[in-house]
C-alpha cells in the first residue's frame, strides 16, 4: 500500500475556513500512511497481501480528485472569485464526507493489522455470542433472538478478532432492517454443532435476519473489499470478517435465510 508521501496540502492560513478543510484532510492523509505502514510490517501473509493491493486501489481513486477540488478552492479564493464562498460550502460537504469515510477505512485497516499480535486462547463461544447480544440487545424494535443447541463450545483463536465478526455482522442486520423502513424486525443467531461423517466437529453459527438480503447480482462481490451498497460504507466489514474466519481455519458463507433477509453462517472448528 504505497501512498506517496506527497499527498499532503500545503496552506498557510490554518485558521480560516479552508484551513480547516485542508487540515482534517491531510490529518486523513497521515492516518492512512500510519495503517499501511502497519500493514506493510505485516505483510508477509498472503491474504494480507491481496486485501492489502485491493484496498490501496480503493484508496488512491478518491484521493487524487480531493487533492485537486482543495487546490481548485484554494486558487478561487486567492483569486478572490466572486461567489467562490459558496462554492467552498457545497465543495466541503462532500470533502468531509469522503474524508470520514476514508479515516473509517484507515481505522478498520490499522485493527486489522493487528491481528497477528493478538493471542490464541480457548473461546467459549456461547459466552461470546451472550457478550454481543447484552451489547446489541437495547433496541425494542429490533427482536434479538439467540438459540444454542451445542451446548459448551469451544474453539481455539483470536478473541477480540471474532468478536469483530459477530459485531460487524449484526451491525450489517441492524442497517439491512433499517433500510426497510418498516420500523421493526428480527436477529437471530443460532449456535449449533456440525459433525462430519469422519467425525469431526465443528461449530456452527447463524446471524440472520428479516431485512431485504443481498440481491443476486450482487452475491459475488459480497466479500470484496471495495463493495457497499451504503452511502458512507466502506465495503471492508465482510471482507475483513472472512480473513479473520480464513485464518482460523474457518469458513464464512452468504444464503437467504428464512427470515426473508441474509444469513451468514460460519464454521469453526472444535477445540
Ligand atoms: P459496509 O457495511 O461498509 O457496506 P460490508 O463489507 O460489511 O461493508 O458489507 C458490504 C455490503 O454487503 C453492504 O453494503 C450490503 O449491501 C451487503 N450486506 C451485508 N450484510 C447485509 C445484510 N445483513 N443484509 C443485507 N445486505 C447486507
Amino acid at each position: 500500500l504505497a501512498l506517496s508521501g506527497n499527498r499532503r496540502i500545503k496552506y498557510r492560513n490554518t485558521k480560516d475556513e479552508l484551513g480547516v478543510l485542508i487540515n482534517s484532510y491531510n490529518r486523513m492523509v497521515e492516518d492512512l500512511e500510519e495503517s499501511s505502514r502497519q500493514l506493510a510490517q505485516s505483510e508477509r501473509e498472503q491474504a494480507w497481501k491481496e486485501m492489502a493491493r485491493q484496498i490501496a486501489h480503493e484508496i488512491k481513486n478518491p484521493l487524487t480528485p480531493m487533492k485537486l477540488s482543495l487546490q481548485y478552492l484554494m486558487k478561487m479564493k486567492e483569486e478572490n472569485v466572486p461567489g467562490w464562498e459558496d462554492k467552498l460550502e457545497s465543495v466541503s460537504r462532500s470533502l468531509l464526507e469522503q474524508i470520514d469515510t476514508l479515516s473509517q477505512t484507515a481505522s478498520e485497516f490499522s485493527s486489522f493489522a493487528r491481528f497477528y499480535s493478538e493471542e490464541i486462547t480457548r473461546i467459549d463461544l456461547d459466552e461470546l455470542i451472550g457478550e454481543q447480544r447484552e451489547l446489541f440487545d437495547n433496541r425494542e424494535d429490533i427482536a434479538f433472538v439467540y438459540e444454542n443447541s451445542a451446548g459448551r463450545a469451544e474453539t481455539d483463536g483470536r478473541r477480540s478478532q471474532l468478536a469483530r465478526v459477530l459485531v460487524n455482522l449484526i451491525t450489517n442486520s441492524i442497517q439491512a432492517i433499517d433500510s426497510t423502513g418498516r420500523g421493526k424486525g428480527i436477529i437471530r443467531i443460532r449456535l449449533s454443532e456440525l459433525t462430519s461423517p469422519g467425525g469431526a466437529v465443528r461449530w456452527q453459527i447463524d446471524v440472520e435476519d428479516d431485512g431485504p438480503g443481498v440481491s443476486e447480482e450482487d452475491l459475488g462481490k459480497l466479500f470484496k473489499p471495495n463493495f457497499t451498497t451504503k452511502k458512507t460504507g466502506t465495503g471492508l466489514g465482510l471482507a475483513i470478517c472472512r480473513s479473520i474466519i480464513e485464518q482460523s481455519q474457518g469458513t464464512i458463507t452468504y444464503s437467504r435465510s428464512g427470515l426473508g433477509g441474509a444469513k451468514f453462517t460460519i464454521l469453526l472448528p472444535a477445540a
